[in-house]
């Protein structure tokens, strides 16, 4: 059986050129980086444990996909740079199909975004991937949770409740099998939010990614924000996939509630939002406002075309 190190040669060790601010990567008791002086480093670590954050079903490479999509889109919800990634893998037994997939799904998105694996760590145990990342910014501006301001108009890039939809039995199976795919795929292969991060970081005020649904994550910028919100539910945006497997209103309960989104929320002033529409489309990335921070204590009001609302607020709760 492949040994520990011919494992992480193998599989892990194959990214060609390293950044050239690594200096030192896989191989060594530490990796030895150098980022640019006056460079911000942002850092960022995500767990996903098998049977809670995915099952066997995804498959490896989604898997590999996914553990690293939601590190990137932590990154880009602070609008910077992803740079380096340690990978800390707990695998139950050397499986070689498994583990080429696996890093196959992992190295395709480094690649992608000129991130560099330059270490982790590997023991056997049940299945669990845990990944720091880090990313770079060029000097303090970032996108904060605490730094909306009432007045502020609230954005969402994408579409949202894809993910949730596809983990709904009884939608899924009075889908189209098109239908399926595409929801499956946004669950399955999250896109972290990269341009469009970096595209607001010196525009946008408050911003993070949705990733325990939008009313409890929009609930953090309220609370970080000291503000209140009106959120116009009927404007939520949803893909063509989800309008095709719900009624307007289910679709949008999903949006509000589901999770696993990876899209970036984010508040803006009013005088901002010209340049901002220019650099999302250059980044190539759709976005709808969706709501308004208001003075006052942390409170998220609900709409529907113009009426209040009290539909159930959950969000994915971790305890
Ligand atoms: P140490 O015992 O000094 O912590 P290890 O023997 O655990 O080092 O690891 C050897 C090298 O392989 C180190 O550079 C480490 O960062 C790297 N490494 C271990 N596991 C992984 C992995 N799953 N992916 C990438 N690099 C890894
Ligand atoms: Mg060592």
């Amino acid at each position: 059986m492949l040994g520990e190190f011919s494992l992480i040669d193998t599989y892990f060790n194959r990214q060609t050129p390293l950044r050239d601010d690594v200096e030192l990567a896989i191989g060594d008791d530490c990796a030895l980086l150098c980022p640019r002086p006056g460079q911000r480093l942002v850092v960022t670590t995500d767990t996903l444990v098998d049977g809670v954050h995915f099952t066997a079903a995804a498959g490896p490479r989604a898997i590999g996909h996914k553990a690293l999509a939601v590190n990137l889109s932590d990154i880009a919800a602070m609008g910077a740079q992803p740079a380096w990634l340690s990978l800390a893998l707990t695998l139950p037994d050397v499986d070689e199909p498994w583990l080429a997939q696996f890093s196959a799904g992992l190295l395709e998105l480094a690649d992608r975004y000129g991130v560099t694996l330059i270490g982790g760590d590997t023991t056997r145990g049940p299945l669990s991937i845990t990944i720091t990342a880090q990313g770079l910014l060029d000097d303090a501006r970032c996108l904060r949770r605490d730094a909306g301001q009432p007045g502020d108009w609230i954005y969402v890039t994408g579409t949202l409740g894809d993910a949730a939809a596809a983990l709904q039995p009884e939608l899924m199976n009075r889908s189209p099998v098109a239908v399926q795919q595409q929801l499956l795929q946004r669950l399955y292969y999250p896109e972290p939010r990269v341009e469009a991060g970096c595209a607001l970081r010196t525009i946008a005020a408050a911003g993070m990614d949705v990733s325990d649904g939008l009313a409890a994550d929009l609930g953090h910028i309220l609370k970080r924000s000291r503000c209140a919100a009106e959120l116009w539910l009927e404007s939520l945006p949803l893909s063509a996939a989800l309008r095709a497997a719900t009624d307007e209103q289910e679709g949008a309960r999903l949006a509000l509630n589901g999770g696993d989104d990876y899209e970036l929320l984010f508040t803006i002033a009013g005088s901002r939002v010209a340049e901002m529409e220019q650099a999302l489309a250059t980044a190539g990335v759709t976005y709808q406002r969706i709501g308004r921070l208001l003075s006052g204590s942390p409170q998220l009001n609900l709409t529907w075309q113009g009426q209040r609302v009290t539909w159930p607020v959950s969000g994915f709760v971790h305890f």
